[in-house]
């Protein structure tokens, strides 16, 4: 079995050091080959993203650059329409083959409202899910029994799991906890208080030419 593709969905709006330290920190720990960054173009859970598609992608290379563990995966942007993790998660098992490892990288706020995508009982044939705790910004929600189940039933602590099968395994990950949201930083810009120190000063740079989050 070959190291496991780290996948990191998200809107990236903007992203910042809780996105990029999660996924080094996952990508140490797991052995993952790479870690691909895949910018949600019109997400269906939640409210439609402050920035255009092409400035959250833009952001996302430039806080990457350096790093060539990761990079930048578009094809949700290039989709019309909703873009569902299992049809992300199926184009990369066509593009990567049947015997690859795929291992989706998720946070706590994510994981606890998975029961609600789209054909959320599927994924796990498609891929592994890692998961780790992120600070709560709102009083912690509990996991529903269907999720409890899930996890009991997918759940391994066995890192070498995630290599020798191609997708069906959960595991849980202790990171460093950031507190840091693209909400907040996206207030704090509104207000013109510097997010210097949450994100990469490039990704900052980007923000005040282009006039982003005014
Ligand atoms: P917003 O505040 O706009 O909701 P966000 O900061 O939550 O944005 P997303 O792009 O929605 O960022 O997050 C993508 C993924 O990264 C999710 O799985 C989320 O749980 C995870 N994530 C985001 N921020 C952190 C963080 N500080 N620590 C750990 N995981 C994080």
């Amino acid at each position: 079995m070959r190291k496991p593709t780290g996948i990191l969905g998200g809107t990236f709006d903007p992203i910042h050091f809780g996105h990029l330290r999660m996924a080094q920190e996952l990508s140490d720990a797991l052995n993952l080959s790479e870690v691909r960054f895949i910018p949600a173009g019109y997400p269906p859970h939640r409210n439609q993203p402050a920035t255009s598609a092409a400035h959250r992608a833009t952001m996302v290379s430039l806080a990457i650059a350096d790093n060539t563990t990761f990079s930048l995966d578009d094809r949700e942007l290039k989709r019309s329409g909703s873009s569902y993790t299992i049809d992300t998660l199926q184009s990369l098992r066509d593009e990567l083959g049947q015997d690859a490892a795929i291992c989706l990288l998720l946070g706590s706020d994510a994981f606890v409202r998975f029961n609600t995508w789209h054909r959320w009982d599927e994924i796990l044939d498609i891929c592994h899910i890692a998961l780790v705790e992120r600070p709560a910004t709102k009083p912690k929600e509990a996991l529903p029994q269907v999720l409890q189940t899930l996890l009991h039933d997918h759940y391994t602590e066995n890192t070498a799991d995630l290599a020798s099968s191609s997708a069906g395994f959960i595991i849980m990950q202790k990171i460093t906890a950031l507190d840091i949201s693209a909400t907040r930083i996206r207030e704090s810009l509104q207000h013109n208080l510097s997010p210097r120190y949450l994100m990469p000063d490039s990704v900052i740079n980007y923000i005040r030419v282009q006039l982003l989050y005014r």
